[in-house]
């Protein structure tokens, strides 16, 4: 979808606003509201037909203050620089949050995989290390999976550097296919921490999961999982909307009974495209990809890309809506944030919901250090403790402030990277 909004200045309005609810100083305000380190290249690929292409790529670090830059690599036809800035941002917050010890980057490179052979992807991915090789490292800048890449596609990259660095860094990226260095629970892991912290926002509101109904934008990895974990607790997916390449459309798909999630995932492509025929013949009622957001459920989990609820669209979503949870970064604009909160609908903030792929990530780099790999029960046991201590910290706040879930996430997010900021020295 084409949007007017652009998401760095999105990331700085927020940031913005906090800052002047906590009173931050003028030098912090001034170095925080915008990233430390850009690098704007190219990368020539040579393609199977013979031909050659160059790609647009980028990998933004927002802040080392509080560890290594940390953030997804994306791939996406429509990425920007200030995208990326936005997204390099909000990793910041994210880690800081869930209060690990990394900072915030984010990458991106101008393509769309979905059209692309696995060899001409080998070779970009290769590309990309080989043109960015000087500002990553584990200690330094540490990709990971995100929109449209892969495990594999971190393979590849981890082995381009590990070539030109003549050692082994498992390290350098997160996020790996398990059994080469990945950790077991990262694939879920995002979409798992979603429905944790929504779990623990319903409990505080004292809603029973059970009883409630959701509506999903977005079936790649983290709607996918969400969906999973949600219908697991007992909660009821009526609605889940997937874009669809060869009609460059969406389409949200129905069953008011509730949506059999392996079902759905069983006609569904790497990239979260349903096969509408085959959902029809299943039952599924076939609707305009915009009807995900005004289904009358209790649960909105916009799980696809930036801008996707606005003042425009605000006015369809359900008088029943109470939690949007923020699955994708930046689904909801700025502008909107006011009438959300008017309505008194809970917002779980995209940086504290979505922060557990990068959680795992962290525990990932942990297991691949010491060389030892724990069970999945342990990484998703320590995933949880780490989710809803946050949750915990946020919640509590809001409470004692009266303020938005996402100002009071900012809060303790701003604070705490400020903090490292000014005791290493640099302001
Ligand atoms: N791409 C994910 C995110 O936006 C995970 C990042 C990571 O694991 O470093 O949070």
């Amino acid at each position: 979808m084409a949007s007017t909004y652009n998401p760095f200045e999105n990331a700085q309005a927020q940031f913005d606003k906090v800052a002047d609810m906590i009173q931050l100083e003028q030098d912090s305000r001034e170095f925080l509201r915008q990233p430390m380190r850009e690098l704007h290249f190219m990368i020539p690929v040579k393609m199977d037909d013979g031909t050659s292409k160059t790609f647009r790529a980028y990998r933004i670090q927002h802040s080392t203050a509080r560890g290594p830059a940390k953030g997804g690599l994306r791939f996406h036809p429509h990425e920007t620089a200030d995208t990326v800035r936005a997204l390099s941002m909000w990793m910041t917050w994210k880690t800081a949050v869930v209060d690990i010890p990394l900072g915030g980057g984010k990458g991106g490179i101008v393509c769309d995989p979905r059209t692309m052979s696995l060899s001409e992807q080998e070779r970009l991915c290769r590309g990309f290390v080989r043109q960015s090789f000087d500002l990553l490292g584990p200690n330094v800048d540490v990709p990971a999976p995100d929109v449209m890449s892969n495990g594999q596609h971190m393979l590849w990259m981890l082995d381009e550097y590990e070539t030109i660095a003549r050692g082994h860094y498992p390290g350098v990226i997160t996020g790996k296919p398990v059994g080469s260095g990945g950790s077991l629970g990262r694939t879920e892991a995002t979409g798992y921490g979603v429905v944790y912290i929504v779990d623990d926002l319903l409990k505080n509101e004292d809603i029973d999961i059970k009883e409630t109904t959701a509506s999903i934008q977005g079936f790649g990895n983290v709607g996918e999982y969400a969906a999973r974990l949600y219908s697991d607790l007992g909660g009821t997916v009526i609605s889940v909307s997937s874009y669809d390449l060869a009609d460059k459309a969406s389409y949200t798909f129905r069953k008011k009974t509730g949506c059999n999630i392996e079902e759905l995932v069983s006609i569904k492509d790497n990239f979260g495209c349903i096969d509408k025929e085959k959902a029809q013949s299943l039952g599924y009622e076939l609707l305009p990809g915009e009807a995900w957001l005004s289904e009358d459920v209790d649960i909105l989990f916009p799980a696809a890309l930036e801008n996707q609820i606005t003042p425009e669209n605000f006015s369809c979503v359900s008088g029943n809506v109470k939690v949007i949870a923020e699955a994708a970064n930046g689904p909801v604009t700025p502008d909107c944030d006011p009438l959300i909160e008017k309505r008194g609908i809970h917002l779980a903030p995209d940086f504290l919901a979505n922060a557990g792929g990068v959680t795992v990530s962290y525990f990932e780099q942990i297991q691949c250090n010491m060389n030892y790999f724990w069970s999945k029960e342990e990484v998703l046991e320590k995933l949880r403790y780490t989710m809803s201590k946050a949750f915990s910290g946020v919640y509590q706040l809001s409470k004692e402030r009266g303020v938005y879930l996402r100002d009071a996430a900012y809060m303790i997010a701003i604070d705490r990277v400020n903090k490292a900021v000014k005791q290493r020295g640099w302001l």
